[in-house]
């Protein structure tokens, strides 16, 4: 299949989409075994001034960019960014409003570790800007945490929980599920513990081993395929029972409480990233474009280099898709055109292809993934990724 472009290389957006903020604070107490994100052990004091300074250059240095776009959000993510002072997060958060107006109620998150705060912390972090705390608890039982190398304790996680609450009505809970030695009723008993506390926003991520990891080398015994399958079935059940909705493979809300910031990724809108090895997607009215920065925290702090390259119009398609195929309730059919530049009949085949296989589903409003193709979402995928390769060739 080939995708099919009206004039191929022009990608003409009328609209340039909502704008979002990524900042990597790239350290973490202690490297997890399984972790294949940019995050680095640093003994001793972290160089947050510095760092800070570097992320402002950083961002003075996109802004040309963005000149005349507000901020739909903020999210600092890492790494551990509450190892950072809320001094540190305070200058961040004061020279990104100087540079870019944030939206009235923009979201602001900070990603938390139990284990790295306490409640004056959050309440530091709270009168900085930040208004969303999205905390790392990954599971509430001993032998969990120790196999997942967590530097925090079950209670340590549940006083960060009860400290953070107190300061923000808006938090999110990252819980994992399918780890070594787990069953069902653990997975259960996890869910049930995090409910307890009627966050707004529950992520519940299935353990997956990644290269570059001490788990890739070392694989730990897992659960099988079908019980990791029984677990994600079960959470579903649970979180909708307590009245989350379920919006995107591994988010679950409140109403009214779905993070902005991640559906502003899933709907391929924009965001600058800035920090060592972010990465960021903007888009012009007649290209999309990708930015990232050196990865190693060293390497950053010495200089702004990177990389900046076009997406290939035959690769919007994809790239869209990837994204907005994770959202359960799927896509408005106008966003595409809004976000890729390119016609919707570009993929009509696949569309098909896909609707035929029962991945899909549409009307004239919106494209949905049906329940089978969420479940084999890399099938449904590889039809725009053939596509793609198609094209190239
Ligand atoms: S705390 Fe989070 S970012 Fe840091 S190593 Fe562990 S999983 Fe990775």
């Amino acid at each position: 299949m080939e995708v099919v472009l009206d004039r191929p290389g022009a990608v003409r957006l009328e609209l340039l989409p909502p704008l979002a903020l990524y900042v990597h604070i790239p350290w973490c107490v202690r490297k997890c075994p399984y972790c294949d994100f940019n995050s680095h052990e640093r003994p001793g004091a972290l160089p947050e001034r510095e760092y800070v300074e570097r992320l402002i250059e950083d961002l003075d240095e996109r802004l040309p960019c963005v000149w005349g776009r507000r901020l739909v959000s903020v999210f600092i993510g890492g790494g551990t960014p509450s190892l950072f002072s809320p001094d540190s997060i305070d200058a961040l958060l004061s020279a990104v409003r100087a540079r870019l107006p944030l939206e009235p109620g923009a979201e602001v998150t900070l990603e938390a570790n139990p284990g790295t705060v306490e409640a004056g912390r959050f309440r530091g972090f709270r009168q900085a800007g930040v208004n969303r705390i999205s905390i790392g608890v990954q599971s509430f039982d001993e032998r969990m945490l120790g196999a997942l190398g967590r530097i925090h304790s079950g209670l340590e996680a549940r006083r960060a929980i009860e400290a953070a609450a107190a300061a923000f009505d808006n938090v999110n809970l990252d819980l994992m599920y399918g780890l070594p030695g787990q069953d069902a009723a653990m997975a259960r008993a996890d869910l049930e513990t995090a409910l307890a506390f009627g966050v707004p926003h529950v992520s519940a991520y299935q353990l997956t081993l990644e290269p570059n990891t001490v788990f890739w080398s070392r694989p730990p015994a897992l659960p099988e395929h079908d019980l990791c399958a029984d677990m994600q079935l079960a959470a579903e059940e649970l979180l909708g029972a307590a009245g989350y909705q379920h919006y995107e493979t591994s988010a679950f809300a409140k109403p009214g409480r779905r993070c902005r910031h991640n559906l502003n990724y899933w709907e391929f809108g924009d965001y600058l990233g800035i920090g060592a090895g972010a990465h960021g997607k903007l888009s012009f009215p007649d290209r999309v474009t990708r930015h990232e920065r050196a990865k190693q925290p060293a390497e950053y702090l010495k200089s702004l280099s990177g990389k900046e390259t076009e997406v290939p119009p035959r690769e919007l398609p994809f790239e869209f898709m990837l994204n907005a195929l994770r959202l359960v309730e799927g896509f408005d059919v106008a966003l595409f055109g809004e976000r890729t530049g390119l016609p919707l009949s570009a993929v009509e085949k696949q569309l098909s292809e896909a609707e035929g296989r029962g991945l899909i589903e549409r009307d004239w409003k919106r494209i949905r993934p049906t329940a089978r193709g969420r479940l084999f979402l890399n099938e449904l995928l590889a039809l725009f990724l053939a596509a793609e390769n198609k094209d190239r060739g």
